[in-house]
């Protein structure tokens, strides 16, 4: 595939000044970044592109050999390889670790890519990871919104040496790996010249500090396998699908760390009654004919296990729709406005069997005039056409 020049992929003329290539390299890497894009191996081909055309044109003398050589320069910059071996042995870590700043610095960009790194460097604090949790809730808990327990089993502190991981009377001492930094510098060679890379210290894992003898019973971790029980408020009104984040109650982290969180992932159970339309609730009311045709009263059944009385008006039509104001689900935070409403969709109950005194009394109406279903429907259309002539 032919290369693209570098200041047409950076969109700049060839007269940029530095800050304007920084500039047109920083839009486009957040544009493409990986983190906007997941799963795009065009936008990553772009990213990468990008991250190229910069590594060239911020740097002066590569520029102006890039200037005067193009691709085909005297320092392997031609090839179908690109730019010294660029194309393939380039990877997203690299254009991280070389351009951090540009973002930044210290996981400004939605938190980093990869996470867990702590490209500022120094010393880390461990972090429990979180816990995942599932729930199904009824519509009536749903709508008073409700607190669940959970035994949860995870990390928690050890009680043994409270968290620090060594054994009573001792303590730590610093780190002779990383001097009590916590983290280990590397030098490596790469496309961008010689490079520094900076990463958690193996042996204090980024603590900067080991322990002299170890607790024996969590062999210096901090933290053992533990229950708990759990209690989470589920506000009402939440949704299948919707995450409930309970911070600081997942795993403990090792040495006094920070606890990870707990998500608990809502489900609904279904309901016979009623049929959920975002904070609506359909209720399929089949209504007696006699009482659509009379009026009257009916009860409806609400959320909370009651009824709420309902007036028919006389001559009600299947296919109405009758609304209960307020009786739906309350929304919650974030998520729409208000409390929704109880529709009552009507339909007709038409009797399956009849007795002898029944079928006498519908065989009377039969012939009447105001009991035409079909025919009464086409002169009510006719009626239409000779007034719309
Ligand atoms: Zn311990
Ligand atoms: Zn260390």
């Amino acid at each position: 595939m032919a290369k693209r020049d570098y200041y047409e992929v950076l969109g700049v003329d060839k007269s940029a000044s530095a800050a304007e290539i920084k500039k047109a390299y920083r839009k486009l890497a957040i544009k493409y970044h990986p983190d906007k894009n997941p799963g795009n191996k065009e936008a990553e081909e772009k990213f990468k592109e990008a991250a190229e055309a910069y590594a060239v044109l911020s740097d002066e003398q590569k520029r102006q050999q890039y200037d005067q050589f193009g691709f085909n320069g005297p320092n392997g910059f031609g090839g179908d390889g690109g730019f010294g071996g660029f194309g393939g042995g380039f990877s997203m870590d690299d254009i991280f670790s070389a351009f951090g700043d540009i973002f930044g610095g210290h996981g400004g960009f939605g938190g980093g890519f990869g996470g867990g790194f702590g490209r500022g460097g120094g010393r880390q604090q461990h972090r429990g990871a979180d816990l995942r949790l599932k729930v199904k809730l009824t519509l009536q808990e749903i709508s008073t919104g409700v607190t669940k327990k959970f035994k949860v089993r995870k990390y928690v502190t050890c009680d043994c040496c409270h968290g620090s991981g060594a054994e009573a009377g001792s303590g730590t001492e610093t780190c002779s790996t990383c001097h009590g930094s916590g983290y280990v510098v590397r030098s490596k060679q790469s496309i961008f010249g010689m490079m520094q890379t900076q990463s958690p210290c193996p042996t204090c894992g980024g603590e900067g500090t080991v322990i002299k003898n170890k607790c024996k019973k969590c062999n210096g971790e901090g933290v053992v396998l533990g229950e708990e029980v759990v209690e989470v408020n589920i506000p009402a009104g939440v949704q299948d699908g919707m995450v409930v984040n309970v911070a600081g109650k997942g795993n403990a982290g090792k040495h006094n760390g920070v606890n990870g969180d707990i998500q608990v992932f809502i489900t609904e159970e279904q309901n016979d009654v009623f049929v959920r339309d975002g904070n609506d609730l359909i209720y399929n009311l089949l209504l007696d004919f006699p009482t659509a045709a009379l009026g009257g009263e009916v009860l409806v059944p609400t959320v909370d296990g009651h009824q709420a009385k309902v007036t028919i008006q006389p001559g009600t039509q299947p296919g109405t729709v009758m609304r209960l104001r307020g009786k739906g689900l309350p929304a919650v935070s974030g998520y729409g406005y208000g409390t929704g409403d109880i529709l009552i969709n009507v339909s007709i109950y038409v009797p399956k069997t009849l007795n002898k005194d029944e079928r006498k009394a519908i065989e009377a109406l039969r012939e009447s005039e105001n009991f035409q279903g079909d025919k009464q429907t086409k002169k009510s259309i006719f009626d239409r056409f000779k007034n719309y002539f």
